[in-house]
């Protein structure tokens, strides 16, 4: 299996090199070459399948020759032990059409530690293998942060670097962060949004002055290993409800477009998903882009769910590749244009061939609040405002009544317990596996939101790679 850059002129790698790599050397994203697909036959034989069954079958198609079977199972058996349910991430039924699949069991408690806690262990197989050294730059607006440093926190061979938007990060996320006390573990607060930060770590990949000293990676769903490790959980809910007889439908509360692009790769690969509705909040870039081609950045409003607070969602970039014709070259002159004027129109391909499987929902703090009282007061389920958004677009969609929708529960309630505690009255508490977090040390430094003096932090604290 290789892959291809969404932008068309950077070299085709094998899975290895695009988990090591990151943003391609051209600006794109990296893709396989192909979809792998499994036959209706073959995805009825992984009904019954543990998680690590399932996750060994349904990846190791884009793993090539990257690792053996045995290697890759090895890995995933000791990423999923790290979470505290069995099924690892369970099915839980809310009415007779809606469920909610929990994905907050790993160690930072949202969905992200599904993905990082292998990719953090395909760096360390990877880096010993070549003796290769990693600096890995990220920007989060939350969740990705606390998941990717729990990954790598000691691990040899990595030093990770991560941005956050002072002040736009709940305590409990800033905390799950800033207590990481390990050598290789580098927080940096700095003055501005998510997408201010993630411009910076975008710039990093390109400059001569970092690449030329260190390996740089990413840990953001820009690295395409993440987006493979999410493929598995739309499988194994379909399964449960029914796959491949019967369709299914998801709603996934949406920001870089990460999550919601696993699904649709998911599809791809030939799982039956009736629809994927991404819902966003009142940053609404995605949702006025799928409903009017309109792709066109505005400023950040911070909300209750600040890892939707995104204006520029990098993987839309792949989708954008894949249906509307595979043309690198003229996706690259069309970001070119969406890059210099933050503004641009999706083409009639790319529209006609997104809304195939995707519609998408706006979804206002209000409408947010009120999905959380209704799953509280009617279900007892306590949601976060990431996931209530997606409950919130998953009941307004127009699906069949026989048509199993599930929403993507993104994150545990705990993470953003003031919100919870507005809506609903009650306040969720941590795990017991995470009860010390407020009295625990924490260290991090501030930076102004300048590009120079964040690469100078970088340059002067990492370790080069020969
Ligand atoms: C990261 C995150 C999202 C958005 O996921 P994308 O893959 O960026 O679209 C939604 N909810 C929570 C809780 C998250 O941490």
């Amino acid at each position: 299996m290789d892959y291809v850059s969404t932008r068309g002129s950077a070299p085709a790698l094998d899975f290895e090199g695009v988990t090591l790599t990151g943003l391609a050397s051209d600006g794109g994203l990296y893709l396989p070459r192909e979809w792998p697909r499994f036959s209706e036959q073959e995805i009825a034989a992984m009904a019954g399948l543990s998680y690590v069954e399932l996750a060994v079958r349904v990846m190791l198609p884009f793993v090539g020759t990257s690792l053996t079977e045995d290697e890759l199972r090895d890995l995933c058996t000791r990423a999923y032990g790290r979470f505290a349910h069995a099924a690892v991430t369970p099915l839980r039924q809310l009415d007779e059409q809606h469920w909610l699949l929990e994905l907050f069991h790993g160690p930072t408690l949202a969905f992200k530690d599904v993905a990082l806690q292998l990719l953090g262990r395909l760096f360390e197989t990877f880096l010993a293998r070549d003796g290769g050294r990693l600096t890995i730059v990220g920007a989060t607006s939350g969740d990705t942060g606390s998941a990717a440093i729990d990954a790598v926190a000691g691990r040899e061979n990595v030093d990770i670097f991560m941005l956050h938007p002072k002040g736009r990060v709940s305590d409990v996320q800033r905390r799950q962060m800033t207590t990481v006390l390990a050598p290789n573990v580098h927080n940096i607060a700095i003055e501005g949004s998510f997408d201010d930060a993630q411009a910076m770590v975008k710039r990093m990949f390109g400059d001569p002055a970092l690449t030329a000293r260190f390996h740089i990676g990413a840990v953001n769903s820009i690295n395409w290993a993440r987006l493979v490790a999410q493929v598995v959980y739309y499988f194994a809910a379909a399964l449960q409800l029914g796959a491949p007889a019967r369709k299914v439908a998801f709603a996934v509360p949406t920001g870089n477009f990460g999550d919601v692009f696993a699904g649709y790769v998911a599809a791809r690969m030939g799982l039956p998903i009736e629809r994927l509705i991404v819902a966003t909040n009142v940053n609404d870039i995605l949702h006025r882009a799928l409903s009017s081609g309109d792709y066109s950045a505005g400023e950040v409003t911070p909300t209750a769910a600040p890892s939707m607070d995104i204006q520029v969602s990098s993987n839309f970039e792949r989708l954008l590749f894949d249906v509307g014709g595979r043309d690198g070259a003229a996706l690259a002159e069309q970001m070119r244009g969406f890059e210099a004027s933050r503004a641009m129109q999706l083409t009639n391909s790319q529209r006609q061939g997104a809304a195939a499987l995707l519609s998408s929902a706006r979804v206002d703090q209000h409408e947010m609040a009120r999905a959380m009282s209704w799953a509280w007061d009617s279900c007892g389920e306590l949601l976060d405002p990431h996931t209530a958004i997606g409950l919130h677009a998953a009941r307004q969609a127009d699906i069949a009544a026989e048509t199993p929708v599930v929403t993507l529960a993104t994150a545990h309630p705990a993470k953003f317990r003031d919100a919870v505690e507005r809506a609903t009255g009650m306040r969720p508490s941590l795990p017991t596996r995470m009860g010390d977090l407020f009295e625990r040390e924490e260290r991090y430094v501030e930076l102004p939101g300048e590009y120079e003096a964040v690469a100078a932090y970088v340059a002067e604290h990492a370790t080069p790679s020969a």
